[in-house]
């Protein structure tokens, strides 16, 4: 039984680890418990999915999904990772809006930290949430709807302490066909004039630089129509690339403008490979798309400082959004990613960027790496403060908190 996250970084402590294998189960081991954390795939690279108490995975769970033509929606099991609800909708010709850079996460776990994908227009996963059907600490189970219920915007990205989502009703469209095209050596100060123009020029576009000596980065550039020879003066590329120079392409998803479906171009990585490096830790900040480009000049300023340990570094764009705890609440943003070595080094690293981009009032992605606590986060977030009443009031003897969420939110 693994008992470490993906990346290794983390031991969990659980006293017990159990797999449900259905919803009377999960509110009997929930009611019973006097504390209890859900975990997804543990892809996230800090204690949130850690518990001293009682694991539940949702993966023994019975798989649904069923598609409501009518209303286009499609009801899922909240254990389901992203490629299986992918290639089941895909089968009956129908697709969600977008996806992260690797299909391998539970849909339960990335709207509990707001997981996102790429383009300006694209919100983050959870926004194509209609409804939830969440448990309570006392097991009983609720029903919660976008548009209806005002608390819905507190428990999606509720960082797994407004209840253990059992479904989710998800808005789908019809299937789409995207085209990926890598476009190599674009100057840096090219990307740093034109930031918001470049992340806006096709349906999903995504940075990438070691911010090498050579000073340029790549372009991932996904479309739905046939993308350009050039892209801001810079050609495409005929070699296959990886997100990370140098690692295996074969693990990325099909470039070369080929034509394929939304589920097989979106994300960077391939199902059944190994996404990113495997040995390795991430960070993220996000910031009003506003302030991308004074933003960008920060953190290009210092990358000389954090270079030696980044294995590359990511800048995507993502839609605002109503959810309080979404690093893009009420804000079009400008993510800065950084993929980085497993090194003890990093937070140290982390830190550097923190403080250069504290002008512009950075929100953390809650599932990577970072070092600010809930002073920031009360600053940067307006509904901070709500959502921390919130969790109190629904889970008033904490049966859903952990060690990281305590620290987090001050409780
Ligand atoms: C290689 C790699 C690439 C990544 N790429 C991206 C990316 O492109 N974009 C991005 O935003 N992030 C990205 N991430 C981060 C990742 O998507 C998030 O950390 C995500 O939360 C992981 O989902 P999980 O299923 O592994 O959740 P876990 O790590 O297992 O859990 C995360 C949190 O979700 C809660 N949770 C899990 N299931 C439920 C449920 N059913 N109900 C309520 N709460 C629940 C847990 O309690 C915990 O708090 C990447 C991570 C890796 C390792």
């Amino acid at each position: 039984m693994t008992n470490h996250n993906w990346a290794t970084n983390i031991d969990f402590h659980d006293a017990k680890t159990l797999h449900p294998q259905s919803i009377e189960e999960l509110a009997s081991i929930v009611s019973s418990s006097p504390n209890v954390r859900v975990r997804g795939t543990a892809h996230c690279f800090n204690t949130i999915a850690d518990t001293n108490h009682t694991a539940v995975v949702l993966d023994a769970m019975p798989k649904q999904l069923t598609i409501n033509v009518v209303s286009k929606t499609a009801t899922v099991s909240a254990g389901l990772i992203y490629s299986e609800i992918s290639e089941l909708l895909e089968a009956q010709g129908w697709a969600i809006h977008n996806l992260a850079s690797l299909p391998h996460i539970t849909i339960g776990g990335a709207t509990a930290t707001g997981t996102h994908g790429s383009g300006i227009k694209n919100g983050a996963l959870h926004t194509s949430i209609r409804s939830v059907e969440l448990m309570r600490p006392d097991g009983t189970l609720h029903k919660l709807t976008r548009g209806v219920d005002e608390e819905f915007y507190a428990v999606i990205v509720g960082l797994g302490l407004t209840g253990i989502a059992v479904s989710f009703e998800l808005d789908i469209e019809p299937t789409f066909q995207i085209m990926q095209t890598i476009y190599g050596e674009l100057p840096l100060k090219v990307f740093g004039e034109n930031i918001i123009e470049i992340l806006s020029g096709a349906y999903s576009v995504s940075f990438f630089s070691t911010w090498d000596d050579d000073q340029v980065c790549e372009i991932w550039y996904k479309s739905k129509t046939t993308p350009p020879a050039t892209y801001f003066g810079a050609s495409a590329r005929t070699e296959k690339a990886h997100p990370i120079f140098g690692e295996d392409a074969t693990a990325a998803t099909e470039q070369f403008g080929q034509p394929g479906p939304w589920h097989l171009r979106l994300p960077h990585f391939k199902i059944g490979q190994t996404p990113s490096a495997g040995k390795e830790l991430q960070s993220e900040f996000f910031v009003d798309s506003k302030n991308a480009a004074a933003a960008f000049a920060a953190f290009h300023a210092i990358s000389k400082d954090f270079r030696h340990k980044v294995l590359v570094t990511e800048i995507r764009s993502v839609a605002a959004d109503d959810y309080w705890m979404s690093p893009a609440y009420g804000r079009e943003s400008v993510a800065f990613h950084c993929t980085w070595m497993l090194d003890d080094e990093v937070p140290h690293l982390v830190s550097l960027i923190e403080a250069v981009l504290q002008p512009f009032s950075f929100r953390p992605h809650v599932g990577k790496v970072f070092n600010v606590g809930s002073d920031h986060l009360r600053k940067v977030l307006p509904k901070f403060d709500e959502f921390r009443e919130y969790v109190m009031k629904t889970d008033p003897g904490g049966k859903f908190q952990n060690d990281f969420t305590r620290a987090l939110l001050d409780l």
